[in-house]
């Protein structure tokens, strides 16, 4: 893709405050039109990155293009971008058609141009009849719509959005998201959104990056993330993963670890991952099945042994946390609950069961990251 097919574009940008490295050298192109979000753990550089692309902050080094053109060193009103913050910041004493208005009326454009942009706008975030209205006469969500209307109005070539929902209650919340991405689509701009919520950005995003202390450890559509996560902080930090770490014990076909009698977990191509070679694993708690200790796993699956420990009936599905002795550790488990009013009841804690997954829902992480611990991405 050439850099004119970016609406902005980040290249090396570093931002210290102090000794500290808020974003280390940072480089990403987001491309005209999408929904891209920057996710990642409080503190990890989100915001500060939307700052310097708003032009809030100014990169300590680096470049950041808009468009093509160089805006690093451009203040925030020469810069073709609108940001929406999560506390709103509507005008109190205003109108909410007043608030729409504003930005154009200091354009100073026609009359007649302003009122029927303000009308576009506010219709478009279905608030068209509440444009007499105080904003301490609307809801949260209400008032965030006409903060979403005030910067669409100016027509920005990119959006930033940060954190916007995060004042609202879950339902409400819930349906701004699926409302944000109906206004994205129809509108056609770029947006960029910060959040830390991890179900938020894989609802409403084509393509998010995950940021760590200040650097992208994945940039992907959510689907990408979640099904190949590349690092161990990704996996963990979205959705949840199970780990398995250990030595290569054999490889005639595919890697495998074994763990005594009839337990074994196999993944990958054996060119590799030579024997002995550590190697660790990430499985997703819904691709692997319970059985019964009677039942027969098919032969080409990962099997081990567990100890149901705790089990939380969630109406669809129910979340088991097992025991697994043979790495010292515990996984969760995901089952969908289709046959638990029929014939087959929950598993109780204190059970035997069997855990198999076939090996292809296993995700080989890259070394570097092994060390990590889990907690750490809790
Ligand atoms: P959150 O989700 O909590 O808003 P974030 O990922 O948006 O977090 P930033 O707000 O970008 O994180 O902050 C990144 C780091 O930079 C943090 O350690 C923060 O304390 C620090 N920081 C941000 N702004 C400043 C500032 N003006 N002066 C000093 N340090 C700052």
């Amino acid at each position: 893709m050439s850099g004119e097919d970016y609406a902005i574009r980040l290249e090396g940008v570093t931002k210290l405050f102090g000794d500290l490295r808020a974003v280390d050298d940072l480089s990403l192109g987001i491309r005209r039109g999408e929904f891209f979000s920057l996710l990642g753990p409080s503190g990890c550089g989100k915001t500060t990155c939307l700052r310097m692309i708003a032009g809030f902050e100014e990169p300590s080094e680096g470049s950041i293009y808009l468009e093509g053109t160089d805006v690093a060193r451009l203040p925030p009103y020469r810069r073709n971008v609108n940001t929406v913050f999560q506390n709103y910041a509507l005008f109190p004493h205003l109108n909410v058609e007043k608030n729409v208005a504003f930005g154009l009326k200091r354009k100073k454009l026609p009359k007649a141009e302003i009122d029927k942009r303000v009308h576009d706008a506010l219709q478009m975030v279905e608030l068209e009849d509440r444009g007499k209205n105080k904003p301490t006469q609307l809801s949260g969500g209400m008032q965030q719509r006409v903060a979403l209307a005030r910067a669409l109005v100016n027509l920005p070539a990119v959006l930033l959005l940060d954190e916007p929902l995060g004042a609202l209650d879950l339902k409400l919340r819930r349906q701004m998201q699926l409302e944000l991405k109906h206004i994205h689509e129809s509108v056609g701009i770029t947006f960029i959104y910060v959040t830390h919520d991890q179900e938020e950005a894989l609802t409403m995003s084509d393509r998010i990056a995950v940021m760590r202390q200040g650097r992208v450890e994945q940039v992907g559509e959510p689907e990408e993330l979640y099904e190949a996560p590349a690092t161990r902080f990704v996996a963990g930090f979205i959705g949840v993963s199970n780990f398995i770490e250990g030595r290569v014990e054999s490889s005639n076909g595919m890697g495998t670890l074994s763990y005594g009698e009839n337990q074994r977990v196999i993944f990958g191509r054996p060119q590799d991952h030579p024997v002995g070679d550590i190697v660790s694993l990430s499985v997703r708690p819904e691709k692997i099945r319970l059985l019964e200790l009677h039942e027969e796993p098919p032969e080409e699956n990962c099997v081990l042994k567990g100890i149901v420990r705790d089990v939380v009936y969630l109406g669809m599905t129910t979340q088991y946390k097992i025991d697994v002795p043979a790495l010292h550790s515990q996984f969760t488990v995901l089952e969908q609950n289709v046959q638990v009013a029929s014939d087959k009841t929950l598993w109780v804690p204190g059970e035997e069961t069997i855990l198999t997954w076939h090996p292809y829902h296993n995700r080989v992480l890259p070394e570097q990251a092994t060390a990590e611990s889990t907690e750490e991405v809790a």
